[in-house]
């Protein structure tokens, strides 16, 4: 008896199990039960799989009874976001249009985490085709925040977090198109990475907005981020997607670097926005003095066109979703409408009954910005405000190393309680820029509010390509904050022993 799994971090169970503490199996059974005792209040999974855990478990204990050196996450207990393929289970995207469609294939981010030894546990809950930030729009059910199971987890990855934050799972991977790994690692105080367009391969991931859309890692800690860093990129660039490049490294080697001298943008103006809730901005500007204390310089610098990222975003993610989605329609992909006289009209049909309203608005807002004459004044116009969203970033970058600001503008709220959909995406102002310009981001907690007691993410923003320097700077953040491996308190040590 070791504990309850959920006080270990990822290299603590590869090395116990590689030294033979205890076995991959034995984790993977605590990683099950830990499931079974807590997921009826969570909600996190949409499935759980028993068997591939167990027999993925089976072959690392038999790989190392064998003397074959393990990989880095040997045994660890990890699961993915629905839309995420993983041959042996469904891929759903939490979507009726999907409901019974088994993963033909598996997903490069999804095989690497397996190639590195980690156990799959199973698929997590998403908003619908990943168009949301509460995974209140899943057609099957909503996810709770474990700090307060009244609320939401955030989204679209709000299983992802969820389930690591409860201490479900070790690992989870996310995908975030603007802001869909870091607003939910936000909401429910757990460490959550956008790595840079092009870091992670995308293959196999069903796509949103294929200009916008990254894949990364959601933890309890800074380290267990960047160890599933290095097995999302080992083996290199994927020639499976064409956006993806080398970034093989080791994500571990700089974590404990000084930032002394390094410097820390701050945009004032962010922080004085209305909609910012008093509680989060006095967490960021602690979290500033904390940098600031472990020999940062803070520096203010602008992104002056932040302002239009919102609409840019909007215009652009709809249009490309708009255009990705065009294959769901009964025939090539999706749930087919029965009995149906023409053609026309199984299509029709087997998209209306098939995708849920955000699903739908998202796509005829696509249609109608793409219909000639107003494609010029939109998404062209949408285009010319990433090129100057870009070069904001590249400006600010010249002067500072990372830029610090809130992932949310507020906590997590109650269920139902946001249902404007104008009201939801204007919550989304502080992720979304750095996904049209492609740079890196991470959301590290700092701390609890002072109104509220719930959990409170800083967002980090780094330079393309600079994704090693950034998880220097998290874990800079988390070292200061002392939120480190914090697991929600009504789970802690509840269930899964090992
Ligand atoms: N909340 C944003 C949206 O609804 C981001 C979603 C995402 O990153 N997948 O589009």
């Amino acid at each position: 008896m070791m504990g309850s799994l959920d006080a270990l971090s990822a290299r603590q169970i590869a090395t116990g199990v590689t030294r033979g503490d205890f076995s991959a199996t034995e984790v993977a059974q605590a990683s099950l039960d830990a499931i079974a005792s807590r997921d009826g209040k969570t909600q996190a999974f949409l499935q759980v799989s028993e068997e591939l855990a167990l027999a993925a478990a089976a072959r690392t204990d038999a790989a190392r009874a064998a003397g074959e050196r393990l990989g880095p996450l040997a045994g660890v207990p990890v699961a993915f976001k629905d839309n995420m393929n993983l041959v042996g289970t469904r891929t759903t995207c939490a979507s009726r249009m999907l409901e019974p469609y088994e993963s033909a294939y598996t997903a490069t981010c999804v095989q690497r985490m397996l190639d590195a030894g980690a156990t799959p546990l199973g698929k997590l809950n998403m908003d619908e085709f990943a168009f949301g930030s509460t995974t209140d729009s899943s057609a099957f059910h909503p996810t709770n925040n474990p700090w307060d199971l009244m609320r939401v987890p955030g989204g679209s990855s709000g299983g992802s977090a969820a389930a690591v934050t409860a201490g479900e799972v070790t690992l989870a991977l996310g995908s975030d198109t603007g802001g869909s790994i870091r607003q939910p690692a936000s909401l429910c105080g757990v460490v959550g990475m956008k790595p840079s367009y092009g870091v992670v391969s995308r293959y196999g991931v069903v796509a949103f907005g294929s200009s916008l859309d990254q894949v990364g890692p959601i933890g309890r800690r800074v380290e267990d981020v960047a160890l599933a860093m290095n097995a999302l990129t080992a083996g290199g660039r994927d020639r499976l997607d064409a956006t993806s490049q080398d970034f093989t490294q080791d994500y571990l080697a700089h974590l404990e670097d000084p930032i002394e001298g390094r410097a820390v943008g701050v945009i004032p103006a962010l922080l004085e926005a209305e909609g910012l809730a008093p509680e989060v901005r006095s967490a960021i500007e602690r979290a500033a003095h904390k940098l600031a204390d472990a020999g940062a310089r803070i520096m203010e610098v602008d992104l002056p066109n932040m302002a239009s990222s919102i609409a840019a975003y909007y215009v652009l993610a709809s249009c490309e979703a708009f255009s990705n989605l065009a294959r769901f329609d009964g025939v090539r992909y999706g749930y087919q409408e029965p009995g149906c006289a023409t053609l026309a009209e199984q299509s029709s049909l087997s998209r209306a009954h098939g995708f849920g309203p955000e699903a739908k608005r998202r796509q005829m807002l696509g249609a109608y910005l793409l219909s000639s004459g107003v494609y010029e004044r939109y998404y062209l116009a949408a285009q010319k405000v990433r090129t100057l969203i870009t070069a904001d970033y590249q400006r600010a970058f010249a002067q500072v190393d990372a830029i610090l600001m809130p992932a949310s503008p507020t906590v997590a709220w109650e269920h139902g309680a946001i249902s404007d959909p104008a009201a939801l995406y204007l919550a989304d102002v502080y992720t979304i820029s750095n996904n049209i310009a492609g740079n890196c981001g991470i959301s590290v907690p700092v701390g609890l509010g002072t109104d509220s007691g719930m959990p409170i993410g800083a967002q980090l923003q780094g330079p393309t390509f600079d994704d090693a320097s950034l998880l220097t700077f998290a874990r800079a953040l988390e070292r200061a904050c002392d939120m480190e491996g914090v697991v929600a308190p009504a789970f802690a040590g509840k269930g899964g022993e090992l």
